[in-house]
Formats: structure tokens, sequence, C-alpha cells
């Protein structure tokens, strides 16, 4: 899979399961956030996805609203790259996939 360009279409937005900080700027509803450590971030589900995400569509439920570091992630950058490889990795030998 990560031989292929990237492109949010074909992926289950694995850049959806990264930490997301929130900064004081950003206009997200604040039952989809969670504080620790004196940060706040975008809280997760149990399997490890952003809770904003629709999961019926696997795309940013908060479209309009999501945090300036999801607007800023960029598809088939090296970040957004290397976090499928990973992720792909991990399915592929069918361990647990991990939290970042
Ligand atoms: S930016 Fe990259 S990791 Fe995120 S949904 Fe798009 S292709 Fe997947
Ligand atoms: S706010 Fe939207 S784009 Fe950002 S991690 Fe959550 S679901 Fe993904």
């Amino acid at each position: 899979m990560h031989d292929e360009p990237a492109h949010c279409s074909r992926c289950d937005a694995v850049c959806c399961r990264l930490t997301v900080l929130v900064m004081p700027e950003d206009r997200v509803p604040g039952h989809l956030l969670e504080h620790r450590d004196g940060l706040t971030m975008m809280a997760r589900d149990e399997e490890g996805w952003c809770v904003a995400l629709d999961s019926s569509r696997m795309c940013c439920g908060i479209y309009e609203s999501r945090p300036d570091v999801c607007r800023r992630f960029e598809m088939n950058g090296p970040y957004c790259r290397s976090v499928r490889e990973e992720y792909s990795s991990h399915r592929a030998i069918g361990i647990a996939l991990v939290e970042y």
C-alpha cells in the first residue's frame, strides 16, 4: 500500500489516529476534547480514532471547525506516508494497533 500515492479517498483516515493538539484559537466543540498533562487534544474512541471522525464515511465530521493542525496535515506528505506505512504493516501481521 505504501508504494502507491496516498489519497484520503483510499485511506482509513490513519492521520485521525494521531494525537491532535487543540489550540485556544481552534473552534472545536468542547465535548470532543480531552485534557491531559496541561494539554488539550481531540478525544479518541476505544479503537483509537478521533471522536470527530465520521466512521461511516471515514472522513472528518467537523470539517469546517477542525483544528488547525488537521488543516495543515499534508496528504501524501512524508508524515502521511509514514503513518500509513506503519498502520499497514501492523494490520498485515495482525498485531494490536498502537496509538500515537
Ligand atoms: S492525509 Fe494521509 S493519512 Fe490522512 S486520510 Fe489522507 S491519505 Fe490518509
Ligand atoms: S478533527 Fe477531523 S481531521 Fe482532525 S483528527 Fe479529528 S476527524 Fe481527523
